[in-house]
């Protein structure tokens, strides 16, 4: 396949009228003889690296907590059809056998060879989180590192990608170095810490933050004397990467122009944190978060483009994908192109170690694209060297 005449965003810029050569699955270089001689005219559109979604919880109506075939088919067909080919699927605290039931599914679709998005691992967000900022999680199922075992985290390294904890817990140290040596990133995140308490953990290896500036410490007050919190150390500390939920609600477009004064863009990353009602409608509908089985289980309510607490309270996540996002921060906070590209695509593959097989568009990696039209709305999606979505030749 041979995509002609495109504008190249890379993580550096934007190549215009350039071509790129699909062989199979992966990118090839120019002179390659090709096995499949489609081509595709993507003059005047942006050719970009697909999406790499490293905090998702559903979409199309499903939920990857529902744990089921369906809930994970509609939410795979949702997020590629924004353009997002690569994602990693997020639980909700829950009791810990919810927790691995959801994993044995995460397990089966990794092993899928040919999905319209790739499921990459599972982010375990919850139950190890503060009790002041657990956002819309339920309270009931949280625990405590020093009290509660992690093992079932360990257990199921083959398929975990990601940990967010909250780095002030008991054990949280002895935790992150444990699961950092397994192979796990671990996240801070839905936390209550302060400086002392949270740069023990940062030495064991808590190395990136989990949706910045939402259910996070920030600069506080204890005892007469003025701390920073987890907010200010990942945009300050070198060693820590950032992602953010760019939907214009948590994360508004003054604080994306703060975020990317502090940290560029090969350190930050955008999130959809999208729930199930993602692509779903939108007028004041009444959602589960979580587990649909479970009839406890806490409501959302999606108005004005955002899903909140049906008392209103508080936002409860993303109704978005990143394409949206990209589009946000590019038309609302000046954000360049391949800016925001980038926060989307090879930043979050570094993030979770996938660098080496996706995250842009270079000889040798999996041809993942997503073609945008000058508006920035996704035209085209191809995974894996397949067309999985098409509106440009089907006009
Ligand atoms: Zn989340």
């Amino acid at each position: 396949m041979i995509i002609k005449n495109g504008n190249i965003v890379t993580n550096t810029g934007v190549i215009e009228k350039a071509d790129v050569l699909i062989n199979g699955n992966r990118f090839v270089a120019p002179g390659t003889v090709l096995q499949d001689e489609t081509v595709i005219d993507a003059s005047d559109l942006y050719v970009c690296p697909g999406f790499v979604d490293i905090h998702t919880h559903g979409g199309g109506s499903g939920d990857f907590m529902d744990a089921e075939a369906d809930a994970f088919d509609n939410a795979i067909r949702f997020h590629s059809q924004s353009g997002t080919t690569s994602l990693v699927a997020t639980s909700v605290t829950a009791p810990v056998e919810q927790i691995t039931k959801m994993l044995s599914i995460v397990r089966q679709y990794k092993a899928c060879p040919s999905l319209p998005c790739r499921i990459l691992g599972a982010h375990i967000e919850g139950p190890y989180i503060s009790l002041k900022h657990k956002g819309a999680q339920p309270e009931q199922f949280l625990r405590v590192p020093a009290r509660d075992s992690y093992q079932f985290i360990l257990d199921n390294r083959d398929c975990i990608k990601t940990v967010t904890i909250a780095p002030e817990l008991d054990g949280a140290a002895e935790m992150t170095a444990a699961l950092t040596k397994a192979g796990i990133v671990v996240c801070g995140g839905h936390d209550d810490g302060d400086k002392p308490s949270i740069m023990p953990v940062i030495e064991a290896g808590l190395s990136h933050c989990t949706h910045l500036w939402c259910t996070m410490s920030t600069v506080s007050m204890r005892d007469g004397v003025r701390n920073v919190g987890l907010c200010e150390l990942g945009l300050t500390d070198d060693r820590l990467t950032v992602e953010f939920i760019a939907d214009n609600h948590h994360i508004t477009p003054d604080m994306v122009k703060l975020i990317c004064k502090c940290k560029s863009a090969d350190k930050l990353c955008i999130v959809s944190d999208c729930l199930r009602a993602g692509g779903m409608p939108v007028s004041d509908t009444l959602y589960i978060l979580g587990r649909k089985q479970d009839a406890e289980a806490q409501r959302f309510l999606v108005s004005d483009g955002v899903a909140r607490l049906p008392d209103g309270s508080r936002l409860a996540g993303s109704i978005q994908p990143l394409s949206q996002m990209i589009r946000n921060l590019v038309v609302d906070a000046g954000v360049p192109l391949h800016d925001a590209v980038t926060m989307a695509s090879l930043t979050p593959a570094k993030i979770i170690g996938e660098d080496g097989r996706i995250g842009s568009i270079e000889v040798g990696k999996l041809a993942d694209i997503c073609i945008l039209d000058h508006d920035l709305n996704v035209k085209m999606t191809i995974t894996d060297g397949k067309i999985i979505y098409d509106t440009l030749r089907t006009q």
